[in-house]
């Protein structure tokens, strides 16, 4: 075991605060992890603060982590001291059940291990990335390209392969229409995916004071939901809509802007059950779906189409004094897009 320097919740009410953990000894197929980055997540919001259930305080979370390789397994083949590395959400699964087998970990049948807050197959509880150093199986470590500046490869780990998994699943690319609702952390990469993918990418916001933002991050057309008039002049247009979004939507508003067989798929999570009239679905054959990060081969892919396009996420750096002072930002959608730990600000 090896003591490392972390900051962590201590209850569903506390700010985060210094403190240590124990991480566990390089195993043959693990990978020691110094890490450089850490983004924040509003996952871990909701989580440090007991929002999805019950939290094994005292909690370290982070699931956008980027790194150099310290150390290596005897029978670790994939990386090496040295590399440019990233851990995201998931750091294992039964490797056995059909999605697994798929390279679909992220829908293990088992359930995945999620990178913290999460019980290892080992029986310990996972700490993640707002921490100097990690070990994880070098199966569920990628490989972060030169062209990719590492703060701004950080957030690819979970907003990147988000976003990216379902404009790849659903065929965004030349000729397509693609709405994107929400323009924060997830929705700044999935203008910025899609247009690099080649469809027309229409961004749909409360209000259109990010428009010059969002047209800068590669949209080609910039609309307020909170204008009635956009629903009407939207209607039977996209192929695909994004919805980032994570509080209540009307979902038959934003259904009856998709064309024949186009298909509306959510990565944004409110707590609360949302209502749709089938009738809506019926118009146009139109499918209503959602999406889950995406599996380790497509998380890689997507790294590597950030590389060639020259993609990253827009990040604010901060110490980790500051993290609990992000959080409140993030709140308040005050952050264009995304915050990242400068970790060795933790040692
Ligand atoms: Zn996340
Ligand atoms: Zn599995």
């Amino acid at each position: 075991m090896r003591t490392v320097n972390a900051i962590a919740a201590p209850s569903a009410t506390e700010p985060l605060a210094p403190t240590t953990i124990e991480r566990r000894d390089v195993g043959p197929k693990d990978v020691l992890i110094e890490i450089r980055y850490a983004g924040i997540c509003h996952s871990d919001i909701h989580t440090v603060r007991g929002e999805w259930g019950p939290v094994p305080y005292p909690l370290v979370v982070g699931h956008e982590i980027v790194g150099v390789v310290a150390e290596v397994g005897a029978e670790v083949t994939r990386h090496a001291v040295g590399d440019r590395v990233g851990v995201g959400c998931m750091v294992n699964s039964c490797r056995e059940c059909d999605n697994c087998r798929a390279g679909e970990e992220q829908y293990c049948l088992n359930g995945n291990t999620g990178t913290y807050a999460a019980t290892d197959r080992d029986g310990t509880v996972t700490q993640g990335g707002y921490s100097t150093h990690v070990v994880v199986d070098e199966d569920f470590v990628l490989r972060v390209p030169e062209a990719i500046p590492y703060e701004g490869a950080a957030p690819l780990l979970c907003a990147g392969i988000t976003t990216y998994s379902p404009l790849a699943h659903w065929g965004a690319g030349p000729g397509k229409k693609v709405a994107v609702v929400g323009l924060g952390g997830l929705g700044h990469m999935a203008v910025k995916i899609a247009h690099a993918m080649g469809a027309e990418v229409t961004v749909l916001s409360q209000t259109l004071s990010k428009k010059d933002d969002g047209l800068r991050l590669g949209a080609d057309h910039y609309y307020a939901t909170g204008d009635p008039a956009t629903f009407e002049v939207l209607e039977n247009r996209f192929d695909l809509i994004v919805n980032t979004v994570s509080a209540v939507v009307d979902l038959d508003a934003y259904l009856s802007l998709l064309t024949l067989d186009g298909t509306m798929v959510n990565v944004g999570a409110p707590p609360e059950a949302l209502p749709v009239h089938v009738f809506t679905l019926f118009g146009n054959r139109r499918s209503l779906a959602g999406s889950s990060i995406g599996g380790i081969r497509e998380t890689q892919e997507m790294l590597d189409f950030c590389a060639e396009h020259g993609l990253a996420a827009d990040v604010e750096v901060i110490g980790a004094d500051a993290v609990n002072e992000a959080y409140e930002r993030v709140l308040r959608s005050d952050v264009r897009y995304r915050f990242v730990i400068d970790v060795p600000t933790l040692a």
